[in-house]
């Protein structure tokens, strides 16, 4: 194998596993990261059981699931009713992975583990501004000086630096409601009998509901909501529409109180193109997509290692794009959206009858887990 310098744009969980996995396979690596330290805001957790199998082969399994909840189900509840339509469970997947399970370890910890164990040159505070490819290399600016590479890794996120210097389109949509995250100890496992993912249907409002390890693995819920389109952000994070929105879930009045809250935009876009020239991007850089599902940072962790691989053989490096874009269309766009729909339609019929035929239960769970995406991907 020919070793590389591969330059990554962004230690977020994708660039932090993408320079792991370089610098695994003998590459030389570089790290810059605009942000004096790793982003600990309460993002992705889910993690799927392909993606399992990947932080395996980084050698981060054992402390992963140390550091998170093992949650073998998930279930669908009526919030107006609050009761129980379906559960799914991925024991069912026993024989398909090692991993029949998902863990839910939240991303700064893996970006935290990743970086512990990379040898390379990590730089923190350090904000590319500007790319030039020039004969084989790629030169890279920021404002503490030049970095040039065989390669360039855009991981910097949804806002992507590297994707608008490439000039590379962002196709797609926002959303426009906002999601909102309350962060809260009320015990929803005890008060509801519900399980660690739960994904509650309603009209007009729907809220889904995961259980986090946190930092000091005390165990905390997350409660995410859509807002209405009208509300502003404002009124969104005001403590009075907080605490009603906790009502609404049957928290009692004097268990109100919570953590965090944390408000995001929601889209739906790929980039047009994954590769230009010498340039790569991977995870939110080259796709955002609503969270319901779990799907954003794993589909971007498994471009990761497909990418540390390709960089690593005689491979045809066209194959990343015509490979990954599709994949993220078919596996993360599409679900998500039709996840969303499903949420405020109300449509849980169908899931009662999909969890209650053994066949159907399990092909719902190989699409939902993106075990189905990774064969697809071995077959491209
Ligand atoms: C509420 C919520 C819940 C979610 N839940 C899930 C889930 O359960 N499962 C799932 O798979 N996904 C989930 N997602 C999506 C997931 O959070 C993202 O897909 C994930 O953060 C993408 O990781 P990334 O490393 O590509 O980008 P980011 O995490 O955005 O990291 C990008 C990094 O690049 C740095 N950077 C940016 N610009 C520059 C620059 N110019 N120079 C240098 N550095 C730069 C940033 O500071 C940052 O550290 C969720 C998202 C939200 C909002």
């Amino acid at each position: 194998m020919r070793r590389r310098h591969i330059l990554v744009v962004g230690a977020g969980p994708v660039g932090a596993v993408a320079a792991l996995a370089c610098a695994q396979r003998g590459h030389q690596v570089t790290l810059l990261e605009a942000q004096e330290g790793i982003d600990d805001s309460p993002r992705a957790s889910t993690t799927q059981p392909p993606t399992l199998e990947i932080l395996a082969g980084l050698g981060l399994i054992d402390e992963y699931i140390a550091q998170g909840l093992v949650a073998r189900t998930f279930q669908f509840w009526d919030r107006s009713t609050r009761t129980l339509v379906a559960e799914f469970d991925f024991a069912r997947l026993r024989g398909e992975t090692a991993y029949p399970f998902v863990v839910q370890t939240e991303q700064h910890k893996l970006a935290n583990m990743c970086i512990a164990r990379l040898s390379g040159d990590i730089r923190f505070g350090v904000e590319v501004v500007d790319l030039e490819e020039k004969g084989n290399q790629v030169t890279v600016k920021t404002r503490k000086g030049d970095f040039t590479a065989d390669y360039v890794i855009g991981a910097d996120g949804g806002r992507s630096t590297v994707r608008k210097c490439l000039d590379i389109e962002f196709e797609g949509y926002t959303w426009p409601e906002r999601f909102l995250v309350i962060t809260t100890k009320f015990d929803f496992q005890k008060a509801l009998g519900c399980c660690l993912r739960n994904y509650m249907a309603g009209d007009g409002e729907w809220t889904n509901l995961f259980k986090v390890a946190g930092d000091d693995l005390q165990g905390r819920w997350r409660a995410v909501y859509n807002t209405r389109a009208d509300e502003t952000d404002e009124e969104a994070l005001s403590d009075a529409a907080v605490r009603a929105r906790l009502s609404r879930i049957g928290v009692p009045e004097k268990e109100q109180s919570y953590l965090h809250l944390n408000l995001y935009r929601v889209h739906q876009r790929v980039a047009k193109q994954f590769r230009k020239g010498r340039v790569f991007l991977c995870g939110d850089a080259a796709h955002v997509n609503n969270p319901i599902g779990g799907l954003g940072l794993n589909c971007g962790i498994h471009e990761a290692w497909d990418l540390a691989n390709l960089l690593s053989g005689d491979n045809n490096l066209d194959s990343y794009e015509k490979r990954r874009r599709p994949l993220n269309i078919r596996y993360v766009q599409e679900q998500t959206v039709a996840n969303k729909k499903r949420l405020e339609q109300r449509r849980l019929d169908d899931l009662k009858e999909t969890a209650a035929d053994p066949q159907r239960h399990k092909a719902f769970l190989m699409r939902a887990s993106l075990l189905e995406s990774s064969r697809d991907a071995i077959r491209t």
